[in-house]
């Protein structure tokens, strides 16, 4: 990642294509190492109902992120996510903390590197649920992580919940709806996310990803054993 000056705005790593980088994590405890999953698309899709869904019914690990977003709703620190302001996000990016990180809408978001690390050195499925910028990141630094595209029905559907989840006011609203397809077009072009999961009805949505996260596990064991 890119050594920050303190007071330069923050510049997130670029963008590239997935490219074959670090080998997956191997176990201190030589256990197998843990499935990393990637949950991407666009703000108001559904990623955390699904991910909080599928994670309920397995033993995945949900990683909590780091963002300079003030709290909404009844949402807690340490909880639904860390909140931090700029200059402890700062630090953390100087200090290598993050296994990735973004700039989406105004605010910086970033995933703790070392509880995914840990969780996956024992042995434990973890999702990421973040947005096709970091998603890309960890695609291009961990390859083995599984990258899975929530995609809207329709753009009128993906308003209705915005709408409905009620978080946003109207500003903050259209411009999630405007990088929607920005979101999905840079995903798909990018080679990061090899399934897509159109999220119509929520319990067909949560039970595809379910069955993608056991095949992937399954598919992680057999490989291992060869
Ligand atoms: P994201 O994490 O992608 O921003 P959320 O999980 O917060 O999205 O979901 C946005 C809103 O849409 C929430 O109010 C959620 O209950 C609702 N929702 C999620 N999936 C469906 C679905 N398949 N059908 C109808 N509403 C849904
Ligand atoms: P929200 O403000 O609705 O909680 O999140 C806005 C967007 O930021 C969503 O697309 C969400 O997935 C994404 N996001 C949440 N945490 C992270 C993170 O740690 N890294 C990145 N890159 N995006 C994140």
């Amino acid at each position: 990642m890119p050594k920050e000056r303190s007071n330069s705005p923050l510049q997130p790593p670029g963008f590239a294509k997935a490219t074959p980088g670090k080998p997956a994590l191997s176990s201190s405890k030589g256990l197998q190492p843990g499935r990393l999953f990637v949950i991407s698309g666009p703000s108001g899709v559904g990623k955390s109902t699904i991910s909080q869904a599928v994670a309920a019914q397995t033993d995945a690990m949900l990683s909590i992120s780091a963002t300079t977003r003030p709290p909404r709703g009844d949402e807690r620190d340490g909880r639904d996510y860390y909140f931090v302001d700029v200059p402890a996000f700062r630090r953390m990016i100087e200090q290598g903390k993050l296994l990735e990180w973004a700039e989406v809408f105004g605010n910086y978001y970033g995933t703790p590197a070392d509880a995914v690390e840990s969780a996956l050195a024992a042995g434990r499925t973890v999702f990421l649920t973040i947005d096709v910028q970091g998603g890309i990141q960890v695609a291009a630094r961990r390859p083995a992580a599984v990258g899975i595209l929530i995609v809207p029905p329709s753009q009128a559907e993906l308003r209705r919940r915005l709408a409905g989840r009620a978080t946003e006011g109207a500003e903050v609203l259209e411009k999630r709806l405007a990088k929607a397809n920005q979101e999905l077009t840079l995903a798909r072009e990018s080679g990061a996310y090899c399934y897509q999961v159109i999220n119509d009805n929520l319990d067909a949505a949560v039970q595809r990803v379910a069955v993608i996260v056991e095949e992937e596990k399954q598919r992680h064991d057999r490989s291992a054993q060869t």
